[in-house]
């Protein structure tokens, strides 16, 4: 028997329980080591009267007369077993088990493990788990108990032997982790973390054998993506770019740059002097001005000879992104045009000649650019806006529409470094730290319902300043849960403001319906723009100062934050209100949180925590594996540690030494690299 022997030769394993191992993908001894936990049981034995309430205990004791069954009000069959700990008396009880009268005879030494209640001065444990034993092997069976995510048909108890005898035989596992590292770290051996993960000897030692999978699941995960990151960073650019005078271009903007922004172009003109390709990831809050230094690249680009593409998130952004291009680059004869999804064929078919004959310098648009027909004559720079809505294999097909272009990625909701630096491992990291002079920080109130009459007063008045106002509602058309939609409030809204322009835009117009309200909401043609959250990310109207949330409790933080930062773009004095009519604690405190924060950075952070990263970053999308052990939120220390050890492995190139071995064995077996 060793790690590769199948389950089938185990002990107490024969073919039917295998195809069940099988089901949960346990082929080998070794697949069944590492399936691990999903919680444990305290089985420190208690008497009765040490149990809680709410939590499951383990309670040796002897039966004291044989079960019998009871009916109750609601004709529920159950079974009571008297049993007794020594000094009180109690039952066992079973719901809709009615084989279990017969199961014990007065005498028998049992452990039940579940939760006691009293009733009616008698202790009673539920439905519990029970194993009948001599005295002399409870001593075994009293410690920390794992429970495992199973399947029907597997019950915790057998499962618990298997894996119990499969740890009685020596473990010859390799180890994974270098001596030094181990040391160094003071992790535990792989051996024994297996043993401890499974039947830990205490508390502590479950602690240590976590901390240790995590250490080795994130160290991995980060030599990972070096390693493919230092692939595509390994590409010698072709071309060396030659022209950096960015005179003309800053002449005719219309304001100068911020500091922030000034040392993150600083840092994209190094990319493209170095001789390897650029992979930047560009952080910044919301109105911190991502779009004027990614205008920077693409026209550095087109000055040294090449094509770019700048792909976004919605239809909506394209066309303001377009028209942003178009003022910032047509100025200097550079010809920017917009794909868009629903054109006329024959429009649409003239942008796609002339990308390919090179007569377009930079295109924008939403993942139809990644649509085979599209095809470049020189892609040289490839942008993406609001990154997180896009998967790294939508960028990589826009990457491969050219030869090794640089690629400029900006997110729009910024994220904590350290978490940065590990989901982007693969991006260097440059953030835009200062706003533009003049911002203020937007005001921002949470009311209820009963303020909707003063929250509209207060819009009229804003908008008699000659300022405009959003209203964000969470559905399109009314329906009968209950969630203020467009439509709706945009009739209401018309009805009590008879004088006032509104427009309503939502995802399921027309293209060209979008484009002509956004157009009339830039033009000021539109003084109250009622939409769904299409408007979340990126759209940019300046002198836009009231945004109004209905239903606020049905966003995360992160997305009011984006919300919050449709308004504040210039230096105009802006507000956000956020209409709640939500009782929950929870909500409430969530929404508080806004009040007080203004910081993109913490926000997320805080978002992050309530919402898990699955959530809050569509992990999947990115590719990231789900770690079983560490957490992106908990453990930013171990990720900063491992991180630090990453870069010097790969630095001293120590995977190919022999002490490295294992480390190296396990990434090509479980990434396919090296
Ligand atoms: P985001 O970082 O959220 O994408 P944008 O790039 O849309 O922000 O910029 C927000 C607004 O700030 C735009 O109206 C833009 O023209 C303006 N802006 C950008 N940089 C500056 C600057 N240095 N000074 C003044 N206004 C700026
Ligand atoms: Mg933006």
């Amino acid at each position: 028997m060793n790690l590769l022997s199948e389950v089938q030769y185990i002990k107490g394993v024969g073919p039917s329980r295998a195809k069940l191992l099988r089901s949960l993908g346990i082929n080998t001894v070794m697949d069944l080591l590492h399936f691990f936990p999903r919680r444990y049981l305290d089985l420190t034995p208690l008497n009765f009267e040490q149990g809680h309430d709410d939590s499951v205990g383990a309670f040796p004791c002897i039966v004291a007369d044989y079960g019998y069954e009871v009916l109750t009000r609601s004709r529920m069959r159950i079974v009571k077993i008297p049993v007794t700990d020594g000094r009180r008396k109690g039952s066992a009880v079973f719901f809709n088990q009615p084989y279990m009268k017969d199961a014990f005879k007065p005498g028998d030494k049992l452990v039940l493990i579940g939760k006691i209640r009293k009733n009616y001065g008698e202790y009673e444990i539920l439905n519990p788990e029970w194993q009948k034993f001599e005295k002399t092997d409870y001593v075994d069976y009293a410690r920390i108990c794992p429970v495992y995510p199973l399947t029907k048909g597997l019950t915790q108890k057998i499962m618990r032997k298997i894996i119990k005898s499969v740890l009685q035989d020596p473990l010859e596992v390799d180890e994974v982790l270098p001596q030094s590292v181990l040391k160094e770290y003071r992790l535990m051996p792989k051996a024994s973390a297996l043993r401890n993960i499974h039947f830990p000897e205490s508390w502590e030692k479950l602690t240590k054998a976590q901390e240790r999978f995590a250490f080795e699941e994130l160290l991995l995960f980060q030599l990972a993506m070096m390693i493919t990151r230092r692939h595509l960073m390994g590409e010698k650019r072709k071309n060396t770019y030659k022209d950096f005078d960015l005179k003309p271009f800053l002449k005719n903007l219309p304001f100068s740059l911020t500091e922030g922004q000034k040392k993150v172009i600083k840092e994209i003109i190094s990319d493209l002097k170095s001789d390897r390709i650029m992979n930047r990831l560009i952080q910044g809050d919301v109105g911190s001005g991502k779009t004027v230094v990614a205008s920077i690249a693409l026209y550095l680009a087109v000055k040294n000879g090449y094509q770019g593409a700048f792909m976004v998130p919605t239809e909506i952004l394209s066309i303001q992104h377009g028209a942003t291009l178009k003022k910032f680059l047509n100025p200097h004869g550079i010809k920017v045009e917009v794909l868009k999804g629903d054109m006329p064929k024959a429009v649409k078919e003239q942008i796609l000649c002339d990308l390919e004959k090179g007569r377009i310098d930079v295109v924008v648009g939403t993942h139809a650019l990644i649509q085979e027909n599209v095809k470049f004559y020189r892609l040289g720079m490839v942008v993406t806006d609001e990154q997180h809505r896009f998967g790294v294999r939508q960028r990589e097909a826009l990457v491969k529409k050219g030869y090794y272009p640089d690629v400029l990625v900006m997110s729009a909701t910024p994220i904590p470094r350290t978490l940065a630096l590990t989901i982007y491992s693969d991006l260097d990291i440059s953030v835009i730290d200062t706003m533009p002079r003049g911002r203020q920080k937007v005001d921002t109130y949470v009311v209820d319902e009963s303020m909707r009459t003063r929250v509209y007063k207060f819009m009229e008045s804003e908008i008699k300043k000659g300022n405009q106002a959003y209203v964000v509602c969470p559905a399109v058309e009314e329906s009968d849960i209950g969630l203020s939609s467009v439509e709706e409030i945009g009739r209401e809204l018309q009805d009590t403001f008879p004088h006032l322009r509104i427009g309503i835009l939502h995802g399921k117009m027309k293209t060209e319906e979008k484009d002509r309200i956004m157009k009339d909401f830039y033009d000021k043609k539109i003084d109250v723009l009622v939409a769904t959250t299409v408007v979340e990310v990126g759209v940019d109207v300046p002198s836009a100062t009231l945004i109004v949330v209905e239903n606020a409790e049905r966003f995360g933080l992160a997305q009011l934050h984006q919300l919050r930062g449709r308004v504040g773009r210039s230096d105009l004095k802006s507000y956000c209100v956020l209409i709640s009519g939500s009782k929950d604690m929870g909500v409430k405190a969530r929404l508080n949180f806004m009040m007080k924060t203004h910081n993109g950075f913490e926000i997320a952070q805080k978002d992050l925590e309530l919402r898990g990263p699955g959530e809050f970053l569509g992990v999947k999308q990115h590719g990231m594996p789900e770690f079983k052990f560490a957490s992106l939120i908990k453990d930013l220390k171990l990720l900063e540690t491992t991180k630090t050890l990453a870069d010097e492995i790969i630095e001293k190139d120590l995977l190919s030494t022999h002490e490295y071995k294992g480390l190296k064995r396990t990434l090509e077996d479980k990434f396919k690299i090296v």
